[in-house]
């Protein structure tokens, strides 16, 4: 596996600050992160589309020992997230008190390191979600 080099490493990272899924043509659910095969009536028409970044939390976890590559962020906390078009969205929470953690709070995503990659500490980049700064 080769190393992006950094002309194409930029140009991803700014694909990533976007949130893009993708919504059924046939019946119009829509998915984060973005599948092939719609799961609710088997399409696989399916379109690329920006997602709003914001939403409400429905319901969370917090991970006390996460898999090796997450172990340093932990504990922490994963959501499932309803957007405001209805997306639903498991993505973990970030910049947040856990006695904040409540079902019906605001949020909004943000980008942030995800993980760091093996002895070579690449940082990966993705996306995360934190309360929103407005109610
Ligand atoms: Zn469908």
């Amino acid at each position: 596996m080769s190393i992006p080099s950094p002309p194409r490493a930029w140009r991803e990272q700014k694909y990533r600050y976007r949130l893009v899924g993708v919504k059924c043509t046939r019946c119009g659910l829509t998915y984060y992160p973005p599948v092939v095969v719609c799961t609710k009536c088997k399409s696989t028409e399916l379109t690329t589309i920006e997602l709003p970044r914001k939403g409400v939390l429905l319901s969370y976890t917090i991970i006390h020992y996460p898999p090796v590559e997450f172990k340093e962020y932990a504990p922490y906390a994963v959501g499932l997230i309803k957007l405001e078009d209805g997306t639903e969205v498991i993505a973990q929470l970030t910049d947040i008190d856990f006695n904040e953690l409540r079902p019906g709070i605001k949020v909004e995503a943000v980008f942030r390191c995800l993980k760091t990659q093996g002895e070579e500490g690449i940082i990966e980049y993705g996306m995360k979600f934190r309360r929103a700064l407005e109610e």
